[in-house]
């Protein structure tokens, strides 16, 4: 199972989505390391279809102003305004 955000009730699955949720895909905050084992190199890995693993969840909710915890799973992440 991958990161999920839940927010009032939608999940987003990827960082297309979360994009929506943040105000935009310039908000993204990308993980400084490709996540993703074994990729073909020279392909990119920031792609906004895949999943939130490219993605550094906390950090790209945090800066958009909202409050991001999990309880129990570390990859669900339960937001808050
Ligand atoms: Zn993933």
């Amino acid at each position: 199972m991958c990161n999920s955000v839940t927010y009032e009730g939608r999940i987003y699955n990827t960082p297309g989505e979360l994009a929506e949720l943040v105000g935009g895909v310039d908000r993204l905050v990308w993980q400084s390391f490709n996540p993703f084992t074994p990729w073909p190199a020279g392909k990119d890995w920031h792609a906004l279809d895949l999943c939130l693993c490219p993605v550094n969840v906390e950090a790209t909710l945090t800066s958009a102003g909202f409050t991001a915890t999990n309880d129990g799973d570390p990859m669900e992440w339960q937001v808050q305004r």
